[in-house]
């Protein structure tokens, strides 16, 4: 579990920053997080750790988003891979691009889970 955190955590904190909504219901800011982890209690962690440094609070059943980042874009191309969140085989390759850090591809579907 360590390991997981000490590589992803920096990720998710720099991504949850550049969504564009302020509000995400919990089930969304969950979404978001699978992108990295599937596994309950890394979730779980997340969002404690989220919570923790600052960047989110929980209001209810839903999280308020407290710090943003707005240097973010997502390029489009044509390809022939597979998306890094469902594996499916994608021909539209979506990048997201956030200031340091490029995540992708993903297909036209699993991209709009970013809420960017
Ligand atoms: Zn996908």
């Amino acid at each position: 579990m360590q390991d997981f955190q000490d590589y992803n955590r920096d990720k998710i904190f720099e991504l949850v920053k550049s969504v564009s909504k302020r509000k995400l219901k919990i089930k969304e800011f969950v979404e978001l997080i699978k992108f990295f982890t599937k596994d309950p209690e890394n979730i779980r962690k997340i969002i404690e750790d989220s919570i923790n440094q600052g960047l989110i609070k929980r209001n209810g059943s839903e999280i308020i988003i407290l710090k943003r980042n707005k240097r973010v874009r997502i390029i489009k191309e044509r390809c022939n891979d597979y998306c890094r969140r469902c594996n499916r085989k994608i021909v539209n390759c979506h990048y997201v691009m956030l200031h340091n850090l490029t995540l992708g591809p993903y297909g036209s579907e699993c991209v709009k889970k970013f809420f960017i």
